[in-house]
């Protein structure tokens, strides 16, 4: 492997005014630290508060910091890979602007990508500062993807990772507009390598991922990555038609036997009511991929950038 000279931490950023004084100075100890050349490039991810103008500041006190500002809040799905598409270096450190994937991590990242790994992802061996059910829901997403999709991706693992040049290039590759970091990130392959670390509590601010926000990237997730839900409308379809066979026979057979054509009118509510309940599930797993298709139709761009503070390129150590 040729020898490694720059890393870029990429940080997505929203409303993190109350972490990022705290956050910035920490990164900033464990980047002088290390033995190569070490930028990063934050992402404002369109905050309401003071965040973009302490970017900003940080970025005028110190030339290896950039701030790419985008024009709303667009996510953290896209504003990493705004980072990302606009990092340089030989290799790209994820992290997340509160702290919680600890900075001092990154000479233990960079130490196993130069053994040849080209991807070191975080793998959370205790989750500080999270409520039971998150841990829960947590866990069963996890499962069900793992039944739903041929990309395996690795329980309890968040954006926390180094990637390699070649990762990084592949990940610019794929352009999809509902974006699902994790099984992207998974998705391409490479040598890829676990790193178990003790994900913190957040130094400061709140999170901004509720439940519903959490739901919906659990969806993302699994309608990116796997078309078994609508599979499975077809197999509900075809058991429950069956099913109905089944017993259409037995009722003309009930019927004509023992002459008793009015009773049923439970029964007759019943099967209305779950099979037009059965047709609305198939149609909204359809709608579901439907609206995908319809989002990446139109092709627009994925995330609109408002200011760019650009980095001057490394002098000296970095790779011609
Ligand atoms: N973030 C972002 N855009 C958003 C929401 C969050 O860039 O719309 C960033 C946020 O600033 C943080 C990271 O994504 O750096 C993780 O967010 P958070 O800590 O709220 O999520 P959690 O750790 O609870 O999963
Ligand atoms: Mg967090």
């Amino acid at each position: 492997m040729a020898n490694p000279q720059s890393i870029t931490v990429v940080i997505a950023a929203y409303n993190e005014e109350a972490a990022l004084p705290v956050f910035h100075p920490r990164l900033m100890k464990v980047l002088d630290g290390l033995d190569l050349a070490a930028r990063v490039l934050y992402v404002d991810d369109g905050s309401r508060d003071g965040t973009f103008a302490m970017l900003q500041a940080f970025a005028g006190a110190d030339p290896r910091v950039g701030v790419i500002g985008l024009a709303r809040n667009f996510g953290k799905e896209l504003a990493l890979t705004a980072g990302l598409d606009h990092a340089e270096g030989d290799a790209v450190v994820v992290l997340d602007a509160d702290g919680q994937d600890p900075p001092e991590l990154i000479p233990a990242l960079v130490a196993k990508w130069r053994e040849g790994y080209d991807v070191v992802y975080g793998t959370r061996t205790r989750r500080d500062g999270e409520t039971w059910f998150k841990r829960f829901s947590a866990a069963a997403f996890y499962r069900v993807m793992a039944w739903l999709s041929r990309t395996d991706i690795p329980r309890d693992t968040g954006d926390f990772r180094l990637m390699s040049r070649p990762v990084l290039d592949a990940l610019r590759g794929l352009r999809e507009r509902q974006r699902f970091m994790k099984g992207l990130f998974t998705w391409v392959g490479f040598r890829q390598v676990s790193f178990p670390y003790e994900r913190e509590s957040r130094m400061a601010g709140r999170t901004s991922f509720n439940y519903w926000k959490l739901w919906n990237l659990a969806l993302e997730g699994i309608t990116s990555f796997s078309t078994v839900p609508l599979r499975l409308a077809t197999y509900l379809g075809l058991f429950t038609a069956l099913a109905a066979f089944g017993w259409g026979v037995w009722i003309i057979v009930r019927t004509l036997a023992w002459d008793d054509p009015v009773q049923g009118w439970p029964s007759l509510m019943i099967v209305v009511l779950f099979l037009g309940g059965l047709q609305l599930v198939a149609l909204g797993i359809i709608g579901e991929y439907l609206g995908r298709l319809y989002m990446e139709a139109k092709q627009r761009p994925l995330y609109l950038i408002r200011t760019f503070v650009r980095q001057p390129p490394v002098g000296g150590t970095s790779v011609p």
